[in-house]
């Protein structure tokens, strides 16, 4: 078997240097354990804070561990009264060509619900993301205005996709034409801003007349201080992510805006997928059902083989993925 471990930490952008390849006998699973031969590892933004020494949600991944994060795998040996060999299941084993684990820790994947590999992704972590902070903290009504930064990604196209379920105005911020083009002309996106290539104040005011009241903030930085100039009355601010922070040693002052959100009455709410945990089993089945009903769409950047996986991590940063990013092994 084959599996990355963290080589070193890195400072700034992560570079090769910072993994490991190490091939290895695979283990044989003990009493209550199955092996998994993984078909889809996922990478995530959250893995690059993972890779500092601080404290935060996560541990940090320990110098030598395995690379850890979300993997679906197809079940190759059981010892475990719940999962017989075939079976399909999702868990945390990390980046491992093969791995023994525990069988209490993987879910099973229905194949027939939907292609295995969404149950990391638009199914999975990164859709559920998308679900519970714009459902349960932004809250969209119909005929409001919705802006969401990293809109061309995992979390960012579902967060769209719902808000047009729920009627509102849906305005997508990504840096690239290919992805804004996918979000009007296949989504069906309402308005499209590339921060990269346009002046990005003035292209929001046009993009967003009536303001806005809902902003699913994925990057921070300069991005959010543009949307924040625009916020209405009583705005809700799902905080899921700062990934334009991630790489960056010393951070950027701020928020800068703070007197803005007081006089705009808004609310800013930081959240993690974990904590509805409890409530994942109504979400995934209303997800599916607007799949079929083709109301909610994704899409998977997959890279092939499974030495490549830092390299599909790495692309998150420069913004190579159109929705999720998926390494199939
Ligand atoms: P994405 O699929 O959106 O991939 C990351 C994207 O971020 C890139 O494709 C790139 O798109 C964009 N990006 C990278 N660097 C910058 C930058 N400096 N400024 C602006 N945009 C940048 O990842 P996910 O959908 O998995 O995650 C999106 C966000 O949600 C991340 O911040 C992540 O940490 C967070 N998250 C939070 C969770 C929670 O529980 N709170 C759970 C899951 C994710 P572009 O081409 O537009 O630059």
């Amino acid at each position: 078997k084959k599996r990355f471990v963290l080589a070193s930490r890195p400072d700034g952008m992560p570079t090769r240097e910072n993994f490991e390849l190490k091939t290895e006998e695979l283990e044989a699973p003990k009493d209550g354990e199955i092996t998994v031969e993984t078909l889809y590892l996922s990478v995530d933004p959250y893995m690059r804070g993972r890779m500092n020494d601080t404290k935060s949600y996560a541990k940090p991944y320990e110098i030598g561990g395995t690379f850890g994060g979300g993997a679906v795998g197809r079940v190759i040996e059981s010892r475990h009264a719940s999962h017989k060999e075939g079976d399909i299941v999702q868990g945390g084993w990390g980046w491992q060509t093969h791995a023994a684990v525990n069988g209490d820790h993987v879910v099973p994947v229905d194949p027939d619900l939907a292609p295995v590999q969404s149950s990391i992704g638009a199914l999975g972590m990164p859709g559920l993301t998308a679900y519970f902070g714009l459902l349960d903290i932004g809250q969209p009504k119909e005929g409001e205005t919705v802006v969401v930064s990293g809109a061309g990604g995992a979390v960012g196209m579902i967060v769209g996709q719902i808000a047009k379920i729920k009627g509102a105005r849906v305005v997508g911020i990504s840096g690239s034409e290919e992805k804004n083009r996918y979000l009007s002309e296949e989504l069906g996106f309402d308005a499209v801003v590339n921060y990269k290539t346009e002046s990005l104040g003035e292209a929001l005011e046009r993009a967003c007349p009536d303001g806005v009241d809902v902003y699913f903030d994925n990057v921070g930085g300069e991005v959010s201080d543009a949307v924040f100039l625009l916020l209405n009355s009583n705005a809700r601010i799902p905080l899921c992510g700062q990934i334009s922070q991630y790489n960056v040693s010393d951070p950027e002052p701020g928020p800068r805006f703070l007197p803005l959100l007081l006089t705009r009455t808004a609310l800013v709410k930081g959240f993690l997928v974990g904590q509805y945990q409890q409530r994942f089993g109504e979400a995934i089945p209303e997800m599916a059902g607007w799949m079929r009903e083709g109301k909610l769409k994704y899409r998977e950047n997959i890279i092939e083989g499974f030495d490549n996986a830092p390299e599909a991590f790495f692309g998150l940063f420069t913004g190579e993925n159109l929705g999720k990013q998926l390494v199939k092994v």
